[in-house]
């Protein structure tokens, strides 16, 4: 993860930065609410001159004007008087206070006001969510929608976010065909491209889109420097591994690039290679379209949120108490598709059924992700197991 850093700070609009995370301080420039105002709809008073009111001797004002949201503020409130208010409308000069109008007979030309109000009752106070000049948010904060409200609310039409990383996605295989295109023998559609850029749209990032290659060195070169050309990052699919039609390897070697791992101990996904080339991060992911949607998840994810300059890469983990015996071989460690419920304040975890690197089904059914160690061969119902809560928000 040390190879990934943030990508430069762009300008974005407002309406465009759902997701992506401030480049800049933001320090407010108008003061929020911008001017005292009514919480209620009621009439706008002097608490001088309402303190006393009851039920058996109300208070009576003279209502000498109305005042909805939108208006400006023109008129004076004195002695004897009050002026019919609405929620968000500017409080006039001379009121203090705001009696809600469930306290009063609703009035007319006069309003009989009930109960006693308390001083500066039902009055938003300008500046009272957010001083002028106040740091409201800091560079580093993700833009959930509360933020982008109170950014909209502060007049920031545009603002500083880091840039969202533009991915290219690259399908290897002679087998693959479109997903319109006719069945053919031998043939099977091409899932991994679906999948995949929905999983890069799913993380805040930008899908260019993909491309199809087909087994063969020369054609996997050129479609690798095609790829790159205006991507920050290439996601291979297939032909990472070792077999007589597996090419990526060889043609990042020929194009110079810098392999940083390659082949990790895991099932699914074992071939996942990684490499810099030009300076841009390049996943050669395994083309078994669990191996290739789990890698996503647990290798590509987090270096696309780092891109985007995220502070929590990983998502929430859990100790989940496994519900049925799972078995495995010494030597990987195992990410195994679960079901995760809670219950009693305990997480459960049930297998999603067979788990076999083509059993893309598993995938639909699975909100977790158990992670068995390489050390382990068997794990017992009722024993716990570490799971990657994978629709939960990072929060590591
Ligand atoms: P490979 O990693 O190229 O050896 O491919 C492993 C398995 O994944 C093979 O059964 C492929 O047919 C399948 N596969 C490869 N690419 C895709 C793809 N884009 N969509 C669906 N399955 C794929
Ligand atoms: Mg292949």
């Amino acid at each position: 993860m040390n190879e990934i850093r943030p990508l430069q700070a762009v300008e974005m609009p407002l309406s465009a930065s759902l997701s992506q995370v401030l480049a800049e301080d933001i320090f407010s420039k108008e003061p929020i609410p911008p001017f005292d105002n009514s919480a209620m709809d009621g009439y706008a008073v002097r608490f001088a001159g309402a303190r006393g009111a009851s039920k058996d001797g109300p208070v009576k004002l003279k209502v000498i004007s109305d005042l909805a949201a939108g208006c400006s503020d023109e008129f004076t409130v004195s002695a004897g008087q009050a002026i019919r208010i609405m929620t968000g409308a500017p409080i006039p000069s001379g009121a203090d206070t705001v009696v809600k109008q469930e306290d009063t007979d609703m009035g007319g030309d006069e309003v009989a006001i009930f109960f006693p109000p308390k001083l500066g009752d039902n009055i938003r106070l300008a500046g009272e969510d957010i001083a002028k000049g106040e740091k409201v948010l800091e560079a580093k904060h993700l833009l959930r929608p509360a933020e982008i409200g109170v950014l909209a609310s502060l007049g920031c039409s545009k603002l500083k976010v880091f840039a969202r990383p533009k991915v290219q996605i690259l399908c290897t295989g002679d087998e693959l065909i479109g997903i319109d295109e006719a069945m053919a023998p031998g043939k099977i559609r091409n899932s991994n491209a679906y999948s995949l850029s929905s999983q890069v749209k799913a993380a805040g990032a930008e899908a260019l889109g993909f491309s199809t290659v087909r087994d063969d060195p020369q054609a996997t070169k050129k479609a690798i420097s095609e790829g790159l050309k205006s991507a920050d990052v290439l996601i291979i699919t297939g032909g990472v591994s070792v077999g007589d039609y597996d090419f990526v390897k060889e043609a990042m070697e020929t194009l110079g690039a810098e392999q940083k791992f390659w082949k990790v101990a895991q099932r699914p996904g074992m071939p996942l290679a990684f490499w810099l080339l030009g300076g841009k991060p390049v996943f050669g992911l395994p083309g078994n379209p669990v191996s290739t949607m789990v890698c996503f998840e647990e290798y590509v994810r987090p270096a696309l949120l780092k891109m985007m300059g995220r502070k929590h890469l990983f998502r929430p983990e859990a100790q989940a108490i496994l519900k049925e015996d799972f078995k495995k071989k010494v030597a990987r460690q195992f990410f195994v598709r679960v079901i995760v419920r809670a219950e009693d304040g305990r997480h459960y975890a049930s297998l999603t059924g067979p788990q076999g690197s083509g059993i893309l089904k598993s995938m639909t059914l699975a909100n977790g992700l158990a992670v068995i160690p390489a050390e382990t061969d068997f794990v017992a119902a009722g024993d716990p197991v570490k799971v990657h809560l994978t629709e939960l928000p990072e929060d590591h």
